[in-house]
């Protein structure tokens, strides 16, 4: 049945048991029917027109419901209770104003959005962006992507993220802290320990949570665990600072012990230096692999000797306490190469040299089918993404065209809001582990995301598909438990 008349609504006809799915638009989106089978074609349609001029939120959801057809044809419940469309549609988008003053007295008008995405497994929880580039539609991608991630913890955690189109990059600590400040004064009332729970992402690291928290316990008289990432000494948890990072190179490991490999001796390219690349680097050391990468928006290194533990503790310096530039670097450590970014390329040559494993840790959509080709002829055998969604669709068909293993940053970087989850119930039972345990449940978790991958990916048929595990593994916890919560779940 193809019901053909404009604006109804979706409906489901328990009769001819048979979902007939009217979205709202144009008849080019109307052929949306669903007859307990999922059309994918039709759901994208759906999603283009319901959430235009948001790429990368497309582009993420495409991802998911491309590998989730096998799953949804075998669950026609979650059809007719619309959990796709549920899924992607944010429980609530919180937008506000932030004004604040420079240090030459110039007001400044910023936007702030906190996007809360779902709350069927806990209260909200995900990082908060400061970043010029920041948008809602940008938002809400990492906002879904982070309901996959934390489910696939095992912890009860909703999802969320949040932050702002304000740049801190040349900004004092003083005008970073009047930001911080007038962000807080609207999101304290949206947030709380049980309710959402931010941390950190691009641009906010330990100098932003401070300020952050600070102002919400002043705002709130209340202490509470309201953000995670917070200073070791005022309700931090030891390992979060690396969780990411570490967490993305246990689970590089746990791939490679599967095919009877390991990371020592490996080639490594690593984009990125901040929160995430710095500690990917470290964790690759301790492993025995060699990390021959590290990059900004302004350009990458390239040490042909391999970034040793002085040369790490250079950067972790330079970009953490001087916040400084990684062409740097190349100056102090002449045998290293720096090249400057160079868009026109259309390519990022950091991916283009001989390497065994990459680990794209800077940002989204960093590695395009070009640089996907130069990293299959450069003899790259595993990519893991520590960054959310590095990877275009065009570059992770290239991986698995060439039987190169690929590890999706929702299940590979998901150490970070599981440490964060940690410092959660660190925060409420009022203990601190020592970094021994910390370090121990993370690498636990990351074994258990890796295991429950490959498992559901082999119970579907598909071996070694790590995409289609996690999407598949997170999906599946959280469609039952939407079911489980009637139509508010
Ligand atoms: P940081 O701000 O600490 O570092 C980001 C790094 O990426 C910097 O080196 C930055 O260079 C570079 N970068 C950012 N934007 C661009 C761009 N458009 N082009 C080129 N380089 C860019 O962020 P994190 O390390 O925390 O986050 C990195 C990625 O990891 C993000 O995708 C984030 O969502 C993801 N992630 C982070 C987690 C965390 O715990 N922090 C957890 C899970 C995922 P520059 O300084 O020049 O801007």
């Amino acid at each position: 049945m193809i019901m053909k008349s404009i604006g109804k609504i979706p409906h489901v006809s328990q009769k001819c048991e048979r979902t007939v799915w009217m979205p709202l638009f144009s008849p080019r989106q109307i052929n949306c029917v669903l007859t307990m089978q999922f059309s994918l074609n039709s759901f994208l349609d759906y999603v283009q027109a319901r959430h235009p001029h948001e790429p990368e939120f497309h582009q993420a959801v495409t991802e998911v419901f491309a590998s989730l057809v096998p799953v949804l044809e075998k669950k026609p419940e979650f059809i007719r209770e619309r959990i796709p469309e549920r899924i992607i549609e944010p429980e609530r988008i919180i937008s506000f104003r932030v004004v604040w003053e420079d240090d030459e007295g110039r007001v400044h008008v910023n936007r702030g959005y906190r996007v809360q995405m779902s709350s069927v497994l806990g209260p909200y929880k995900g990082g908060l962006r400061f970043h010029p580039s920041v948008n809602q539609g940008i938002l809400k991608f990492l906002a879904f992507e982070q309901v996959f991630k934390n489910a696939l913890t095992g912890l009860p955690m909703g999802a969320g993220k949040g932050g702002s189109d304000f740049d801190p990059k040349g900004r004092s600590d003083r005008e970073v802290m009047r930001f911080a400040y007038a962000f807080m004064n609207e999101l304290f009332r949206h947030i709380g320990k049980d309710t959402d729970i931010p941390a950190g992402d691009i641009g906010v690291g330990g100098r932003e949570i401070g300020y952050l928290f600070g102002k919400y316990k002043k705002i709130t008289n209340q202490f509470t665990g309201v953000l995670t990432g917070k200073g070791i000494s005022w309700g931090g948890s030891l390992i979060r600072t690396e969780a990411t990072g570490f967490g993305l190179i246990y689970f590089a490991q746990e791939m490679l012990v599967s095919r009877g490999d390991s990371l020592k001796g490996k080639r490594c390219l690593v984009s990125g230096s901040g929160n995430v690349a710095l500690y990917a680097i470290k964790k690759i050391l301790e492993m025995g692999g060699t990390p021959l990468t590290a990059s900004d928006s302004s350009g990458y290194i390239y040490d042909p000797k391999g970034i040793d533990e002085d040369k790490w503790a250079f950067l972790v310096d330079l970009k953490e306490n001087r916040r400084g530039r990684v062409k740097e670097y190349a100056e102090r450590y002449p045998e290293a190469v720096y090249t400057p970014a160079n868009p026109e390329l259309g390519y990022n040559p950091l991916w283009a040299h001989e390497a065994d494993c990459a680990f794209p840790c800077a940002t989204q959509n960093e590695v395009n089918k070009k640089d996907a080709e130069h990293l299959v002829a450069g003899g790259v055998k595993l990519v893991a993404e520590g960054a959310n969604m590095p990877c275009t669709i065009e570059a992770v068909d290239v991986f698995k065209e060439n039987g190169v293993m690929y590890a999706p940053g929702k299940a590979a970087n998901a150490g970070g809001v599981a440490v964060s989850g940690l410092e959660m119930t660190q925060n409420s039972i009022r203990i601190a582990w020592d970094r021994e345990e910390v370090d121990i449940r993370l690498q636990r978790i990351m074994r258990n995301i890796h295991e429950e991958c490959l498992r559901v990916a082999e119970k579907y048929g598909k071996p070694g598909d790590y995409l289609f595990g996690a999407n598949a593994a997170g999906f599946l916890k959280v469609a039952y438990s939407m079911l489980d919560q009637g139509l508010v779940g």
